[in-house]
C-alpha cells in the first residue's frame, strides 16, 4: 500500500533543512514537494518529487511497489526467499540465485576484503546470536561467542558467477544482508527511473528508513537535494545539510537500535571478527555513487573508527565520509574524509565546523 500526500511546507520532516534566513553562509534549503511513502524492510521507503506532473508521481509509485519484490526474495525473515532458501542449503549443496542476489553477494564479498573483515555479509550467526540475547535481557556467553565467531566469515562463500550459485564452505554459516540490502533497493528503483523510461521525472529523491538516501537531479534551483544531516544525540535536531548531487548517502549509529545490559550500551553493528557490538562513535555517514555502496561503507567504517576508515577510504574512489565521534563537551567534532567543499553545511551551535 502506497501513501501520497502533497506538502506545500516541508518535505520529509527530519531530511529537508528548514530556513537558513541568518546565516552567514548561504545553506540550501528545501521547497514544496510531492512525497509518497511505503512500508517494507520492516521501516518506511519513500520518494520526494519537485511538484508537477500526475505521471511522475505514478511512475514513482511503481517504482516504490519494487522494494516489496525485493524483499520477497532478499529477506531472512522470509521463509519463502531466495536468502533463506540460500542459508538453508548452501552448506549442503550448491544453490541457483538470481542475477540481483549474486550481484549483492558479490559487492559484499568485495567489501569484505577492502574493508579487512570489517563488513561481513556471512557474519549472521553473530547477529542472529546478539539478537536472541537481546530479547533475553542478556549478553552471550564466551562459548556462544566462540561459536558465532567460528560459524562466520565470507571467505568460507562460494560464489560461481558462471553457474550464478552459492555454497558454503562451512555448514554453519548464515547470511544477513541488513547493512546492505536497502541500499541495494534504493538502486534497484533509481535504476529503475532512468530517464530512458517514459514519464520518468528527472529529479527525485528516495530513502530507505531515512538511513539511505539516493538523489536524482536537483531541487528548488540548486544543482541537487539538500538533505539534513540528524544530530544522533537529539533525534530532532540536525547537525549540518548536505547537498546531495545524482548520489547517495547512508547513515549507520547505534543511538536508536541497542539494548541495556548490567548498565552497559550494547549497539545492533557488530565487528564481525570479534563479535562484539562496537560502539566506539555517535555516527558514520558515507556519500557514494551507490546506495548500496553507501550502505555497505558506513556500517563497515562504523565498525573501523576514525583512524582505518581513513586508510580504508584512501582506497575508495568518489566515496566521502562524515565521522562523529562521541563529543566531550555539548557539540560534535565532525571529522570529515573527501567531502568537497561547498556540499556540507553545519549548524555552528551544534557543531565545532572541522577546519
Ligand atoms: P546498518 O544499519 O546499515 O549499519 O546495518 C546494521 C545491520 O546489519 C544490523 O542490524 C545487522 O543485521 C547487520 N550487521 C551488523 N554489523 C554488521 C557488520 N559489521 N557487517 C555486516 N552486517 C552487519
Ligand atoms: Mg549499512
Amino acid at each position: 500500500m502506497t501513501n501520497f500526500s502533497a506538502d506545500r511546507r516541508d518535505f520529509l520532516n527530519s531530511f529537508m533543512p528548514q530556513s537558513a534566513a541568518g546565516d552567514a553562509v548561504m545553506v540550501p534549503v528545501g521547497a514544496s514537494t510531492v512525497r509518497i511513502a511505503t512500508r517494507a524492510m520492516a521501516c518506511e521507503f519513500g520518494a520526494a518529487l519537485n511538484p508537477g506532473s500526475h505521471e511522475s508521481v505514478s511512475a514513482v509509485s511503481d517504482a516504490l511497489e519494487m522494494v516489496h519484490e525485493i524483499e520477497g526474495w532478499l529477506s531472512i525473515y522470509r521463509s519463502t526467499s531466495e536468502m533463506s532458501q540460500v542459508n538453508r542449503e548452501a552448506a549442503t549443496q550448491e544453490v541457483r540465485v538470481r542475477p540481483e542476489l549474486m550481484e549483492i553477494l558479490q559487492l559484499s564479498r568485495n567489501l569484505f576484503e577492502r574493508t579487512g573483515g570489517a563488513f561481513d555479509i556471512a557474519a549472521g550467526a553473530q547477529v542472529s546470536l546478539w539478537r536472541r540475547c537481546r530479547q533475553q535481557q542478556r549478553i552471550p556467553t564466551e562459548h556462544e561467542i566462540k561459536a558465532a565467531l567460528a560459524a562466520s566469515g565470507s571467505e568460507h562463500l562460494e560464489l560461481n558467477s558462471e553457474t550464478g550459485g552459492v555454497r558454503f564452505g562451512i555448514t554453519e554459516l548464515q547470511l544477513d544482508p541488513g547493512a546492505i540490502g536497502k541500499g541495494y533497493a534504493l538502486d534497484q528503483l533509481g535504476d529503475w527511473l532512468s530517464p530512458d523510461r517514459p514519464r520518468v521525472p528527472h529529479s527525485f529523491l528516495l530513502h530507505g528508513g531515512r538511513s539511505s538516501v539516493l538523489a536524482r537531479g536537483s531541487h528548488n534551483e540548486l544543482d541537487g537535494w539538500p538533505v539534513g544531516l540528524g544530530n544522533p544525540l537529539f533525534t530532532n535536531r540536525r547537525l549540518g545539510t548536505v547537498l546531495l548531487k545524482n548520489q547517495a548517502m547512508a547513515t549507520s549509529g547505534s543511538n536508536i537500535q541497542f539494548f541495556r545490559c548490567d548498565g552497559r550500551r550494547y549497539g545492533h553493528i557488530l565487528d564481525p571478527r570479534t563479535a562484539m557490538p562496537v560502539d566506539g562513535m555517535l555516527s558514520v555517514t558515507v556519500l557514494a555513487e551507490s546506495a548500496a555502496l553507501a550502505d555497505a561503507l558506513s556500517t563497515a567504517f562504523f565498525v573501523l573508527g576514525v583512524e582505518n576508515a581513513q586508510k580504508c577510504c584512501d582506497n575508495l574512489e568518489n566515496v566521502s565520509v562524515i565521522l562523529i565521534p562521541f563529543p566531550d563537551g555539548k557539540r560534535v567534532r565532525p571529522v570529515l574524509l573527501g567531502v568537497p567543499l561547498g556540499q556540507i553545511f553545519w549548524d555552528d551551535e551544534q557543531v565545532v565546523v572541522p577546519g
